[in-house]
C-alpha cells in the first residue's frame, strides 16, 4: 500500500520493517553498516537511490518482445538522481560528517553511473545485478533497493528522485517506504535537518507544503532542488577505488518474479507524434498584443 504523505507527515513516527519481502524483516535503524558504526553520533548517514540508464542523448531502443527499453549498452547516472546525490553531500557537510553511499539496481553489472556519484562525493555503493532480475516490475525494484538499503544497515535518511528519466513509474520511493517502514516526503524542493527532524518543502501544483518528519525517513526529490556539482578530476580518480559491492537478489533474500510474476505490463507503445512548427509572427508594432492572446490561449496568464 503507498502512503500519501501531506501535512500529516508530522504525524507519522518510524515503524519496524514489514515482512513484504523475502528477507527484509529487520527493524532499520539509523546507523551504518562499515565505516561509521552505528549509535556513533559522528554525523549523518546518507543512502541515495541511483538509477543507471541508457545515455538520453543517443538513440533508445524498445526490446520489441517486452516494450520495454533496451538496456544492454553502457549506462550513465540519472540526471534525475544527480540532484538525490548532490543534496544528500550538502546535508552531510551541514551535519559536520557523516557519509553518503548508494543502492542501484542494473544489468550486466554496470557501475558506470555509480562511479559518477562516487567521484561527485559518495563513499561506496551496493549494485544489485542479475540476470533473474530481467522482466522485474517497479515493486520488485523496490524490494530489492529496500533490502540493498539493509544491506548497508541503513540510514538516516534514503533519498531517491521523484521519477527516473527513462520509462518512469514514479512509485518506486514510495513503495521502498512502506517495505521499510519509513515515513515518505515525495516532491521535495528543498529539505534541511534539524536534530532527529527532516523539514521539507514539498512542491505543489499551487507552491509548497511545509512538511516535518521524524528520522530515517525517505524523500524524494524533485530535479532542481540544488545543482549538482561537477566531479573534479581527483574526484574521478579517487572513485576508481571506492567500494562496490555487487550482490544478487538471492544474496539479499529477495526471490525474483521476473516477466511472469511482474504486476505490471507495458501493453503497447505508441511514437510520439511529431512536435508542430512554431508559429513566427512578425513584429509590426503590435506584437506584444498577440502574444498576450497566445499566453491567454494556454491559460498562462
Ligand atoms: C513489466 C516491466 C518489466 C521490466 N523489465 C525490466 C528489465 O527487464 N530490465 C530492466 O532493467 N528494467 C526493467 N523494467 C524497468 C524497471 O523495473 C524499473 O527500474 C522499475 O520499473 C522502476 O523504475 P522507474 O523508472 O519506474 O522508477 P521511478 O519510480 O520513476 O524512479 C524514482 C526513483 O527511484 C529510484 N530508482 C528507480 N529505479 C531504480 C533502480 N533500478 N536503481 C536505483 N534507483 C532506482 C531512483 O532514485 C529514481 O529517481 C521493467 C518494468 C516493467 C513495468
Amino acid at each position: 500500500m503507498l502512503r500519501a504523505v501531506t501535512d500529516e507527515a508530522k504525524e507519522l513516527t518510524t515503524s519496524r520493517i514489514r515482512t513484504v519481502a523475502d528477507g527484509i524483516s529487520a527493524p532499520l535503524q539509523p546507523g551504518w553498516a562499515t565505516s561509521v558504526p552505528p549509535g556513533n553520533n559522528v554525523g549523518m548517514k546518507v543512502i541515495v537511490c541511483v538509477k543507471q540508464i541508457p545515455d538520453p542523448a543517443l538513440p533508445g531502443e524498445l526490446d520489441p518482445s517486452t516494450n520495454t527499453l533496451k538496456r544492454d549498452g553502457k549506462l550513465i547516472l540519472d540526471e534525475s538522481d544527480s540532484y538525490g546525490v548532490e543534496m544528500a553531500l550538502q546535508l552531510v557537510d551541514a551535519a559536520g560528517g557523516g557519509e553518503v553511499a548508494l543502492v542501484s539496481m542494473a544489468p550486466n553489472g554496470e557501475v558506470s553511473g555509480m562511479r559518477t556519484a562516487l567521484a561527485m562525493g559518495a563513499a561506496q555503493g551496493v549494485l544489485v545485478s542479475d540476470p533473474a532480475l530481467a522482466g522485474s516490475d517497479a515493486l520488485t525494484t523496490a524490494k530489492i533497493l529496500a533490502a540493498a538499503v539493509q544491506r548497508l544497515g541503513g540510514a538516516d535518511l534514503v533519498i531517491a528522485g521523484t521519477e527516473s528519466s527513462d520509462g518512469y513509474t514514479g512509485t518506486v520511493p514510495e513503495q521502498m517506504a512502506e517495505l521499510l517502514g519509513l515515513p515518505s516526503v515525495t516532491f521535495a524542493k528543498k529539505v534541511t535537518v534539524d536534530g532527529a527532524t527532516l523539514k521539507v518543502d514539498r512542491q505543489t501544483e499551487s507552491g509548497y507544503d511545509e512538511v516535518t518528519c521524524p528520522m530515517p525517513a525517505l524523500v524524494s526529490v524533485t530535479a532542481g532542488v540544488v545543482e549538482p556539482r561537477y566531479p573534479s578530476f581527483k574526484g574521478i580518480m579517487a572513485a576508481k577505488s571506492k567500494p562496490v559491492e555487487t550482490v544478487t537478489a538471492g544474496d539479499l533474500g529477495v526471490t525474483p518474479v521476473g516477466w511472469a510474476g511482474a504486476g505490471q505490463t507495458v501493453a503497447s507503445v505508441t511514437q510520439a507524434p511529431a512536435r508542430q512548427a512554431g508559429t513566427v509572427v512578425e513584429d509590426d508594432g503590435e506584437t506584444y498584443a498577440k502574444i498576450v492572446e497566445f499566453l491567454e490561449g494556454l491559460k498562462v496568464i
